[in-house]
This record gives C-alpha cells, structure tokens and sequence, in this order.
C-alpha cells in the first residue's frame, strides 16, 4: 500500500518523499499565496500526485483536544489543527511533513510519524504549562493566561520533557 503523506504549506511546494500519495486540506490550500507556487500545487494536483481532503469533524474535535492537552492551542492556526485532523484521519498510514514545532509536538504526542522539510526536527515531546514571571505560580491549564494568584500575565514554559512514547 503506497504512504499516505500529509503535506503543510512548505510541504505542497518543496521535495516530497517519493512512492506516497499526497494529501493536504482546502485550509493549508489557502496558505499558498505566491502564483509560482500555487502553480506548482495546481500541476500536483492536475497529475493526481495531490488530493485535497477536508478532515471530518470527529477529527477536527480530536486534533483540538490533543493541542490543548499539550498546551499548543495557542500558537496553532485553524489550518494547522486541519492538517493535524488529516494526519489523525490517515492514522497508521500517514507521514506528516511539517516545519511547525507545535504540529510536530503533537504529532509525537500521537504516535503520528513526522518528517520536517527543512527545519529542525524535535526529539522529545513537551508538555506546556503556564507560568508567573512575578509570584511564581504554575497553572496546569496552558489555556489560563493570568494568573490566579497576583494577575500577572502568565508565560508558555515547556516545563516537562519526556522520551518520545
Ligand atoms: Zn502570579
């Protein structure tokens, strides 16, 4: 059975690994601003090496609930939990190719495999939390941006590493 690789916006334009049959959705689709590469998209896609998928809902729901257990919510645009959704729709099969470190912390929280275009790749999965940079005080919710205790702003801290899973 030929790979499935799940390409973000970088991806649809640059190198693929070759012997898979690619897939992005309409959401990373419109990321593509410049003619030159949205020709090349358009002829990927002409030649059939690109299909364009709108994850289900089911997976939508999936992705959000994986990006907020990480504490990624924050720093992910709708197209990428969209590309994130696809690759979980893939399942077993997919390859996600991505420079994001957000999609790709996820990713690795999942079990998903990742490959980067040109980027460095992450090797440990991060689990964020919240910070006080005035009385200290950590929230477990990486959604809480204030802190509960003095009502400073609370910043990201990758506050625990673990070995990927
Ligand atoms: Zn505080």
């Amino acid at each position: 059975m030929k790979k499935a690789l799940v390409l973000d916006s970088h991806a649809l334009t640059g190198a693929v690994p070759s012997g898979g049959i690619c897939y992005t959705t309409p959401q990373i689709l419109a990321e593509v601003k410049s003619s030159v590469d949205r020709a090349i998209v358009e002829a990927r896609r002409e030649s059939g090496e690109l299909s364009v998928v709108e994850p289900d809902s089911t997976f939508l729901e999936e992705a959000e609930a994986l990006a907020v257990a990480t504490g990624d919510l924050s720093v992910l645009s709708r197209a990428d939990l969209s590309l994130l959704a696809l690759a979980l729709q893939m399942d077993e099969e997919a390859l996600l190719l991505t420079d994001d470190f957000a999609l790709q912390n996820i990713a690795l929280h999942r079990n998903i495999r990742v490959q980067t275009i040109r980027g460095r790749r992450i090797e440990d999965v991060i689990v964020w939390m919240r910070l006080c940079p005035v009385c200290g005080s950590r929230s477990e919710d990486p959604e809480v941006r204030t802190c509960v205790e003095c009502g400073a702003s609370l910043t990201r801290k990758a506050v625990s590493k673990r070995g990927r899973c």
